[in-house]
């Protein structure tokens, strides 16, 4: 991929046409459907995605597949020195990465520094594969008279990664890094509706020089990734989306013979107690609700009150709120972008109009927003519920946008039977400065990521990543040992020697 569409003032080029990569080729997709890929702030196309067939998919799989037998062979010492080159041209390539993925996404230009800094932390963490590999494996001599036993980890072949519109180069390096450090090849199939970060980041590959075939990118959507599901030759996938298609990806993976790991959903809580300091507490959960415009699966955007925290939590959360700076994400002033499509964005106004419907009430109102510059962006200023309870739609299901809902509870039980009402599990937070609080909070709360006094508690690339409940649909979760366990077989040998 050379070729680049300029642009005026800062912003950066971008690939002006969207290509797979099959075994270390740029090629087009065969298919004839596509679609374009929009920058959210002004409605300008930026490129064209064609969207895979299934023989698009056929012949990447089929690359990796034959990739397969050579680079399982190479020792995991050489593997990973491919990553320590990946990890230098990604910091080459940051600034780049993130602008073109501001551009594409909408999220402003800091955050997207921020995940990209976050996606290159796991290519640091699978650098240690060789040692990684370790656990789980082990001989222990003498297991009878003479004999021997040791278990060893294997990699399984092809895997592939689905991965979604809100983290373009983050979540793809949940997956690749790990996959490919422990002797795998690869197909990663992103979001149709950002796919220029993720070409960004193979382009990064290309030049780092894995063998032909180790990595190979896919465009495509729903029809592309069932042919991925149905490939007899991909062994496992790695998911991370909405719930409905988790669960999808889940059972159809698994019906046809694969590991499968399917991130979902999520809807988030953050309780305060009367005991948490606010002029600390309310710039984090302001920074977690209205953070990437709140299409974040983290966003913690409930905020419990309980007892007589409430006023005064109110208070500080509606004037930290009121100066947000809505606009473009390459503005280094803005602080919420716009939402990803038009779709979305009327998604959230009618899940904010029914929150009125059933009771609660408006505090701050985004609805309207109109951005003076970009008449066709997708905005939506921060707006505030209050009065909501647990029995409302927008308590119970992802807004995925910049809206923050003020509950209140009687004390901690009450909270955390709130927390614990939805069919999500992926993270919550509490505010507290009492240890027995916290202690209770994190024993009793049902979600895989949990913060005390931390809004957006984003696991380091080297612990697991993953939800509970409808948040997450299989075993191992993503990054860290976990990984590990996911693209590796255990095998035991019992030796015994006569001669
Ligand atoms: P999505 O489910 O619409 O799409 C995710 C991927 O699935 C994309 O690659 C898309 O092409 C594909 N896809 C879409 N519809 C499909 C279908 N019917 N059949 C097969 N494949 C299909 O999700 P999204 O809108 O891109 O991402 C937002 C969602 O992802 C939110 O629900 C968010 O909470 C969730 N998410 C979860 C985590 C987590 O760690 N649990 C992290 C990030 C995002």
């Amino acid at each position: 991929m050379t070729s680049r569409q300029e642009e005026a003032g800062d912003a950066p080029a971008v690939p002006d046409s969207v290509s797979n990569y099959v075994d270390g080729e740029w090629v087009d997709a065969t298919a004839e459907t596509s679609l374009p890929v929009t920058n959210p702030a002004t409605g300008e196309t930026l490129a064209t995605v064609t969207l895979s067939a299934d023989r698009d998919v056929g012949t990447a799989v089929d690359a990796a597949s034959e990739a397969f037998e050579s680079w399982r062979r190479v020792p995991p010492v050489d593997r990973v020195q491919y990553l320590f080159d990946l990890k230098q041209e990604l910091e080459k390539r940051h600034e780049d990465i993130a602008r073109t993925l501001s551009r594409e996404h909408g999220k402003t230009v800091a955050e997207a520094r921020g995940e990209v800094r976050r996606g290159i932390e796991n290519v640091e963490v699978a650098a240690g594969i060789p040692n990684m590999m370790r656990e789980g494996s082990g001989t222990v001599e003498d297991v009878a008279a003479g004999m021997d036993e040791t278990a060893v980890r294997q990699p399984l072949g092809v895997f592939a990664a689905i991965t979604p519109f809100n983290f373009p180069a983050m979540i793809p390096l949940w997956f690749l890094p790990y996959a490919v450090a422990t002797g795998n090849t690869f197909v990663l199939k992103p979001s149709e509706r950002v796919p220029l970060s993720s070409q960004l980041i193979v382009e990064a590959i290309e030049a780092v020089g894995l063998p032909d075939g180790v990595v190979n990118l896919v465009n495509g959507a729903a029809d592309t990734v069932n042919a991925i599901l149905e490939h007899p030759d991909v062994e496992g996938v790695s998911f991370v989306g909405s719930t409905p298609v988790a669960k999808h990806v889940y059972e159809t993976a698994a019906r046809h013979g694969k590991r499968v790991q399917a991130q979902g959903g999520a809807k988030n809580y953050v309780v305060v107690t009367p005991s948490a300091i606010l002029d600390d507490t309310v710039p984090n959960i302001v920074g977690s609700v209205y953070g990437n415009a709140g299409e974040r699966c983290l966003a913690n955007d409930v905020v419990v009150g309980v007892g007589d925290v409430y006023d005064d939590l109110r208070e500080e959360v509606v004037s930290n709120t009121e100066k947000l700076v809505v606009g473009t994400g390459l503005d280094e002033d803005t602080d919420v972008g716009p939402l990803i499509t038009e779709d979305a964005r009327e998604n959230v106004v009618a899940m904010v109009d029914e929150a009125l419907d059933e009771g609660a009430d408006l505090v701050l109102d985004g609805r309207d927003f109109d951005h003076p510059d970009h008449d066709d962006g997708n905005f939506l200023g921060p707006t505030i519920l209050e009065g909501v309870t647990a029995d409302m739609a927008i308590a119970q299901e992802e807004i995925f946008g910049p809206v923050l809902c003020l509950a209140r509870a009687d004390d901690l039980d009450d909270a955390v039977e709130m927390v614990n009402s939805t069919r999500y599990g992926n993270a919550s937070s509490i505010f507290t400065e009492r240890g027995s609080e916290a202690r209770k909070y994190k024993y009793e709360v049902d979600a895989g990521n949990v913060g005390v006094n931390v809004g957006v508690c984003a696991p380091m690339g080297f612990f697991h990543f993953g939800g509970r409940k409808d948040s997450f649909f299989g075993d191992t979760h993503a990054q860290g040992e976990d990984a590990v366990q996911f693209y590796t077989e255990k095998k035991v040998v019992m030796e015994r020697w006569y001669s």
